[in-house]
């Protein structure tokens, strides 16, 4: 089945996982700009890395027939250091018209800090005076509720925001509702352990429904799964649920999410026979 990987990041995954996820159906992926491991010293560090993600990784993956985009910021790990932000955040819009440049992400909060919702919050001021779509990173485990929960009034309290336009991605049983009920689009990371796994968000889809929802496996470099969208699939099969519904989740949202943003090129879609015909 066709599918499209909406946070995944590539930058840490080898060539072979490109293949493999080519082989499995992979249309097109989005790379979010994350945490390297290790804190960068300078602006200038961010654009070597801001060049990786708009001039090299869509080489890479053209190779296998995926369509690679990608989202610009300073991740939430390094937005204590509020001056480098800013600087960061200065710099963006040199990167926003490159091609397959989708917008701002994945900002959010980490440990949910002061110094974190005020470069959050510049971010969002950056999408906004430059007509940008939205990725956000919610807090891991401990974190996530209550950071969640200040990322959705930061978000409301500014006025411009249009949740249509904001996904809000590494939602969990707890934080979902909050987001959907909030006109946001959501996104589920499937984890072989933390965050979803392919089962756990089965069962949210059955509990939530299909409506502006979409599946990623947030690949980076530590244990992750470049497939788990495909583990997904299997496990909606498993539980009988129609093509027609697995399609809408993988593939029909996050194209009707990605398809606001202006630099936005469709992929080449296999047209497949329904099953059993
Ligand atoms: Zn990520």
């Amino acid at each position: 089945m066709d599918y499209i990987d909406p946070h995944i990041h590539m930058i840490s995954r080898t060539t072979d996982d490109y293949h493999r996820m080519a082989r499995c159906g992979c249309v097109a992926i989005s790379e979010p700009a994350f945490w390297a491991g290790f804190d960068r010293g300078s602006a200038d560090g961010f654009r070597d890395y801001f060049r990786h993600l708009v001039e090299v990784e869509p080489r890479r993956a053209a190779q296998f027939g995926i369509q690679h985009y990608s989202w610009l910021c300073i991740n939430a790990k390094e937005a204590e250091n509020v001056s480098l932000s800013r600087d960061v955040i200065a710099m963006i819009p040199e990167f926003l018209q490159k091609p397959g440049v989708l917008g701002i992400g994945e900002i959010g909060l980490n440990k949910n800090t002061r110094n974190e919702a005020i470069v959050f919050q510049e971010h969002v001021d950056l999408a906004m005076r430059t007509n940008e779509l939205i990725l956000i990173h919610t807090p891991h485990l401990e974190d996530k509720l209550k950071g969640t929960r200040m990322i959705l009034d930061m978000l409301k309290s500014d006025r411009r925001v249009n949740p249509a336009r904001v996904c809000v991605d590494h939602v969990e049983e707890h934080t979902v509702a909050a987001a959907l009920d909030g006109g946001f689009w959501c996104g589920m990371t499937l984890y072989p352990t933390t965050k979803c796994t392919p089962q756990r968000a089965v069962d949210i889809i059955e509990r939530h429904g299909t409506e502006r929802i979409m599946v990623n496996s947030a690949g980076d470099w530590g244990k992750s799964d470049p497939l788990a969208v495909p583990e997904f699939i299997l496990e909606m099969r498993r539980r009988g649920h129609p093509e027609t519904v697995i399609r809408k989740i993988v593939l029909d949202n996050p194209l009707a999410f990605f398809r606001q943003s202006a630099r936005w090129r469709e992929p080449a879609l296999r047209v497949e026979a329904p099953r059993g015909a």
